[in-house]
């Protein structure tokens, strides 16, 4: 991808994009899949805010069903599904285990009644089958489990997903598709024309440069930011985004085989554990936050309540802070609604102002491809219904097989299959990378199999912009344990030329 600030700043677009998260990413993407002119803007790196710090599921979201979100729940798992289908290499099915314990808040029928629902709701378009345990069976399954009071347990099936990188797809198949996309460059202000928007006054954050783009159409996709610009266009009207703040910490080491369905004692919430590049994550909380949309860190409190209710859980495991590798804390945009957050609706809302700005507002990871459709749905008349197929970067099957691979590059299978997971077919373009410089070949650190040609592919074709680029998102580096730093000081290298 090119970073072409010249020619976003002298071309007028049929739509701009603000907000390279998953939903700015999908709208560009199917903008000029449907031939319109695009260009999108991201104040930071791509999926550098919410995106990058979700619980990494495309889910259906098993506990909407206590809030009777039928409808959500159900397009949820069809989006599931479709994205499985279209990207394997960054979504796989996970067997998850909800273990029941004397005076839990939701009893055994109701479990086996919701995962019952769930399945119903999942129709042709289930992961795989649900199974019902005995606290004996359970136990031989998941031996760290906490044995007092437990009662039983229902298996049932979600799907993982890398957040960073299935975003960052996006953005590269709407360069694919001749979109003009470039991160780190701030939307300051709208430009209005005779009381409409024509654009945003835009800030090259690389290099201070401020330009203009023009544009037909302004869709504002800013997560938890939305409410800034939203307050220009609309300066007394109600505040349309609640936010609440999610806290993830990554735990060395595995604690369990299936990803946990955790019941929480204090407020009847759930939250996971859930195996995670050979360690576990453990989250989420959900809290009001009104603190800085810029600075979202985990707190001690949060930090403690998440290991306390592990600990609870996994009584034997020795949870100790210590071992957390990382924490990490995102913000959900969702439609404000009163109530308990966990209660708020994570539907998607699109609302058009008088300006002509779109913003969309709430909604799901799992559904992206859903608003994205909806978005352009509200100005452009799309060519045909969102189809099944939607490939991404990766996607389809790669020119050479596995066993091809190892002997044309003499790497092992097991790094190709490494390769395959993070670009899905594009593994190859990494690969022949390799055949101009052999020592690109080579492991970046002994902390993981990740080469040195992926450095330079996140350079030279994703965009990246500076080490935490690569670190957090390109390469996930952050999620694993590293006692020399020799990743993170040869990742630094490679910018410094
Ligand atoms: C803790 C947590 C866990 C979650 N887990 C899941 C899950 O497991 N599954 C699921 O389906 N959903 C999950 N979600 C919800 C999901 O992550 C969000 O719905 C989704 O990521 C929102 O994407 P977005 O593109 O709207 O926002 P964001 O990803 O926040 O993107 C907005 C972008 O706009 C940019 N921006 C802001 N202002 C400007 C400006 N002025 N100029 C230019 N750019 C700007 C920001 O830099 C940012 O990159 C979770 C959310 C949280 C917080």
């Amino acid at each position: 991808m090119i970073r072409d600030i010249s020619h976003i700043s002298r071309h007028k677009f049929d739509i701009l994009v603000v907000g390279g998260g998953i939903n700015g990413a999908a709208i560009a993407y199917l903008g000029a899949e449907n031939g319109l002119s695009v260009a999108l803007i991201d104040k930071g790196d791509f999926a550098s805010g919410t995106s990058s710090k979700s619980s990494k599921l495309l889910h259906g979201g098993i506990r909407y069903l206590e809030n009777l979100e039928f409808g959500l729940v159900a397009e949820s798992l069809k989006e599931r599904y479709i994205q499985y289908k279209n990207a394997p290499h960054l979504i796989q099915p996970m067997p998850f285990i909800i273990p029941i314990y004397t005076g839990d808040p939701r009893s055994a029928w109701m479990v086996n009644a919701g995962v019952s629902i769930y399945e119903f709701l999942s129709g042709s378009k289930k992961l795989g089958e649900r199974q019902k345990f005995s606290a004996q069976e359970l136990l031989q399954k998941e031996p760290g489990l906490n044995p007092e009071g437990l009662k039983g347990g229902v298996l049932y099936y979600d799907a993982q997903m890398d957040d960073a990188r299935l975003c960052l797809e996006n953005i590269l198949m709407a360069d694919l598709r001749s979109a003009k996309v470039a991160n780190y460059v701030e939307a300051l202000s709208l430009v209005k024309e005779n009381k409409k928007t024509a654009g945003v006054v835009a800030k090259d954050l690389l290099t201070g440069q401020i330009f203009e783009i023009r544009a037909k159409r302004v869709i504002c996709a800013l997560g938890p930011w939305t409410e800034k610009l939203f307050k220009e266009d609309r300066k007394y009207s109600k505040q349309h985004v609640r936010m609440t703040k999610g806290v993830h910490l990554v735990y060395k080491d595995s604690l369990s085989k299936n990803a946990i369905v955790i019941q929480t004692k204090s407020d009847r919430r759930i939250f996971f554990v859930i195996p995670w590049m050979g360690h576990t994550l453990i989250g989420t909380t959900d809290t009001d936050y009104q603190g800085s949309l810029d600075r979202v860190v985990c707190e001690a409190d949060d930090l403690q309540y998440l290991l306390n209710e592990t600990k609870r859980i996994f009584p034997n495991s020795h949870i100790e802070q210590k071992n957390v590798i990382t924490t990490f804390a995102g913000l959900r945009p969702l439609v404000h609604a009163e109530g308990h957050p966990s209660k708020v609706s994570r539907k998607h809302e699109i609302e058009t102002v008088a300006s002509g700005v779109i913003y969309v507002m709430g909604g799901k990871y799992t559904t992206y491809r859903k608003i994205a459709e909806d978005s352009l749905k509200k100005f452009f008349y799309l060519k045909a219904r969102l189809p099944l197929e939607y490939p991404l970067y990766g996607s389809g099957t790669p020119s050479q097989s596995f066993s091809e691979a190892v002997v044309k590059f003499g790497i092992s299978e097991e790094k190709v299959h490494y390769l395959w997971g993070k670009y899905g077919a594009r593994y190859l373009d990494v690969l022949e990378m390799t055949r101009e410089d052999v020592s690109l070949k080579n492991e970046i650190c002994e902390c993981s199999p990740a080469i040195k040609a992926q450095v330079k592919y996140s350079i030279d074709v994703e965009m990246a912009q500076n080490p935490d680029d690569i670190i957090n998102r390109r390469l996930g580096l952050v999620y694993i344990p590293c006692s020399s730093g020799k990743c993170k000081e040869y990742i630094r290298k490679c910018f410094q030329g």
